[in-house]
Parts: C-alpha cells; sequence; structure tokens
C-alpha cells in the first residue's frame, strides 16, 4: 500500500499540526516545554531553545495556523512570504541515516524560522499536488485540533475517533430526542 504522500512529508504536516494545537490548548506555553516536544520529535536543535527561540516560535505558529486554514492561492503566497523572511535556502543533504533530503535553513538558524520553513516546504508540495484540503480541523466544535488527512479519499473529519464517536452519540442523542 502506497500513502498519497511521501512519509517525510506526513510528518513534518503532523508535527507542525501538533505544535498549533498545544500551543492553542495550553500545553506549549515555556521555553521548557518547547524543547522536550521538539526533542520528543526528533527536531533538529531542541536541546537549545532559549525563550527568544519559544516567543519566536509562537509568532510563526499564528501563521502557520492561518496557512493551513486557507485555500490553495493563499496558502502559495503566504508559503512565498515566509521563505522571504525567513530567508530560506532549500539544499540537499544526507545526514544521520536518512537519504537525501530537503533542508530549507542551513544547520544553526533559529529554531522557530526552521519550524516556519519546514511547515512552508509542505505547503509546496501539497499546493503543487493541489492537496491543501488535506489540512483539516476535527469537525467536533470543541474540539478544533488541527489534522492531517491522510485517507485515500480526502473524507477524514475528525481528529480521533474519541471525537468522531462523541460526535455520532450526540447527533444519535439529538435525533433520538426529536422521535
Ligand atoms: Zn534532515
Ligand atoms: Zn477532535
Amino acid at each position: 500500500m502506497s500513502l498519497p504522500h511521501p512519509r517525510e512529508l506526513a510528518r513534518t504536516l503532523e508535527f507542525i499540526a501538533e505544535v498549533c494545537n498545544q500551543r492553542r490548548v495550553g500545553t506549549l506555553g515555556s521555553a521548557t516545554s518547547l524543547r522536550a516536544f521538539c526533542a520528543e520529535w526528533r527536531f533538529p536543535g531542541a536541546s537549545t531553545i532559549t525563550k527568544a527561540d519559544a516567543d519566536a516560535t509562537w509568532a510563526h505558529v499564528r501563521t502557520i495556523e492561518t496557512m493551513w486554514d486557507a485555500d490553495r492561492d493563499t496558502a502559495a503566497v503566504m508559503a512565498n512570504r515566509v521563505f522571504r523572511e525567513c530567508d530560506a535556502r532549500p539544499h540537499l543533504v544526507r545526514h544521520d541515516g536518512l537519504d537525501w533530503h530537503l533542508h530549507g535553513l542551513p544547520a544553526g538558524a533559529p529554531i522557530a524560522d526552521a519550524i516556519a520553513v519546514d511547515a512552508a516546504m509542505a505547503f509546496v508540495d501539497l499546493v503543487r499536488v493541489d492537496d491543501t484540503a488535506r489540512c483539516k480541523r476535527c469537525g467536533d466544535a470543541r474540539c478544533e485540533r488541527m489534522f492531517f488527512d491522510l485517507s485515500r479519499n480526502r473524507s477524514r473529519r475528525f481528529c480521533s475517533t474519541t471525537c468522531q464517536s462523541r460526535t455520532n452519540v450526540a447527533a444519535f442523542r439529538a435525533r433520538a430526542g426529536q422521535l
């Protein structure tokens, strides 16, 4: 079975969705929490994250969320803006057992910029194949978590089976109440 997108792209989109989700619900608020989060996701440079890095990341999170919710044309314009503002320098690298892949910034660049440029590069791939619609929010209005829909026909509506069954139960109760 082949996924509609390479694993690396899906992982990047899951990472940036999770940064935004955790920031929104308040579990990412400090440099310490961002350090732990990035270490967990094996994001390069996690161990040296400072408060300034965290603050710069939160500023980019707003852009990334807007890009996530945007239509294809807007996402394209926003990705270009991120490349300009972060001075992106795409180059191919092979390291740590990973085959050739694209890095958007030189090693040692600010982590906030690295996150934003990674997000923008992921959106470039989605814009090119006209698949930005896979960037979704949970259909449960109390949740609204961002998630990347990897389903074959782009039909997934909820971030988790928990949200799906909660919504199904609510719809069932509403129907039952109308009888
Ligand atoms: Zn790499
Ligand atoms: Zn949800």
